[in-house]
């Protein structure tokens, strides 16, 4: 039996599937023994740092991962960083294959003036910190003002828009961040708009997410009935409308129709709204938009970007456009891989990040030559370096989800490196 070794770095969606395909490549004449390597004390990627906390189903798929981490040829190693602790070549030398799932976490840039004023900020900034991520444990973030505008026209800016939307105890037996929580009960925003470039036939909103909003009981969901028409018309005289789109309309025509409760909580949809200024002193005020009746300004207190993520670079792989330069997942020529957000950037539900892990790892299958037996991982890390391995993370999840039960929640997440470190000591 010949025994490859392969490092993935980042335990998201796209990490733990590629370690799946690994096994479910395995046969009686190979197998292949996985080191997973993360950055945070914490595995799961965004399915813990990113999907909305109020949308607890979606987050059920880390059964999966559980169950690919429980394989006796699996290691975790997660509080280690791939640019921090160790490097790229250290693991091209010692691992068969390395593959780069590390996601893609920097939020872009709208570049108009006044984006760099306070209380203008990004959804890469937004979510992690209301879903705990460590990173954002100190971000400041005002609620105190009443209107709220997101920009951007996919689902990251719908959970962002509904988070500021509904009631604060709605979110009561949720997994959102104790800080957080603590500060949406506060909240003074009302009004929060949602604001797209182009039509609403252009949107990148699903329609599961989109049929869920009429359902909120405490916030009344605004669409422009006109702008459904004239969108249907648009898409109608271009070509046949793809069924996606005619599903999304759809969906928006109900959120059009749907009856308003007069809740003081309100979401509004506008389409076809440009952002060209973010205009205030020294703190949000307005934002300016360009739209076909000219310009138009909504005046604003918070100002929330969601317009797509770009990876942060690391050493000894070349980005290029926000991703991991790559050939169908391949790096060059070399032993190294990538799958995931790193590789195709921010697109695609975490199923999408299943089939992509297939289909490289077949083409790394295809490349694989005799083992190389040169080490692993443990030889590259300080002897002080606190690993956190699959026990060590077992421990810490459940202290978090005995916390949440004792209070009805999922569970209560540690916010910081070292309250995590700490949920899982022994
Ligand atoms: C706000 C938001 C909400 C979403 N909601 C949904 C939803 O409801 N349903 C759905 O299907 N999809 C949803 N998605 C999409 C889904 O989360 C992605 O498809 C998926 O997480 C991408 O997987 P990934 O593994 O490529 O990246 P990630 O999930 O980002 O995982 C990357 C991992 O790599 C680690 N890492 C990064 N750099 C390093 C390094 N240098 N060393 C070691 N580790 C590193 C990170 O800490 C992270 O754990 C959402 C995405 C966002 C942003």
């Amino acid at each position: 039996m010949i025994q490859y070794k392969v490092a993935i770095v980042g335990a998201g969606p796209a990490g733990y599937f590629t370690a799946q395909a690994l096994q479910n490549a395995s046969n009686h004449e190979r197998s292949f023994a996985i080191d997973l390597i993360e950055r945070l004390p914490t595995p799961w990627g965004l399915v813990r740092s990113g999907v909305a906390p109020d949308h607890p189903k979606i987050k059920t798929v880390a059964k999966v991962f559980e169950k690919v981490a429980a394989d006796p040829n699996f290691r975790l190693f997660a509080n280690v960083e791939l640019g921090r602790d160790l490097e790229l070549a250290d693991l091209i030398d010692r691992y068969d294959a390395v593959v780069l799932c590390t996601g893609s976490t920097k939020g872009k840039k709208l570049g108009i003036p006044g984006e760099d004023l306070a209380n203008s900020i990004s959804a890469a900034e937004f979510v992690p910190w209301y879903n705990a991520h460590p990173d954002f444990a100190d971000f400041n973030i005002d609620l105190s003002g009443k209107v709220a505008v997101v920009i951007g026209a996919g689902n990251v800016a719908m959970d962002c828009a509904r988070m500021l939307a509904v009631e604060a105890h709605e979110l009561d037996s949720t997994d959102t961040a104790e800080h957080a929580l603590t500060k949406l009960h506060d909240s003074e925003i009302k009004k929060v708009f949602i604001t797209a470039r182009r039509g609403a036939e252009h949107a990148a909103f699903t329609s599961p997410e989109l049929r869920d909003l009429p359902k909120l009981e405490h916030t009344d969901v605004y669409i422009n009935q006109d702008d459904i028409d004239l969108a249907q018309t648009r898409a109608a005289a271009e070509a046949e409308i793809e069924k996606h789109v005619a599903s999304n309309l759809e969906a928006m025509r109900l959120i059009a129709e749907s009856t308003k409760s007069g809740n003081e909580k309100s979401m509004h949809f506008l389409f076809q709204h440009t952002p060209k200024e973010i205009v205030g002193s020294g703190k949000v005020e307005a934002v300016l938009f360009e739209t076909p009746n000219g310009e138009v300004r909504i005046d604003c207190d918070l100002v929330i970007t969601a317009i797509g993520y770009e990876s942060v670079p690391y050493v000894g792989v070349e980005f290029e456009k926000g991703k991991i330069k790559n050939t169908d997942g391949r790096i060059g020529n070399s032993n190294v891989y990538t799958v995931g957000w790193a590789k195709r950037g921010p697109s695609g539900v975490i199923g999408t990040n299943k089939s992509d892990a297939s289909d490289v790892v077949e083409i790394l299958l295809s490349n694989l030559e005799h083992p190389k037996n040169l080490g692993d991982v443990t030889q590259l890390l300080n002897s002080d370096h606190l690993v956190v391995d699959q026990n060590y993370w077992q421990r810490i999840n459940e202290a978090e989800t005995k916390a949440g039960e004792a209070v009805g929640k999922p569970r209560i997440k540690g916010t910081t490196v070292a309250s995590l470190l700490n949920l899982g000591g022994l």
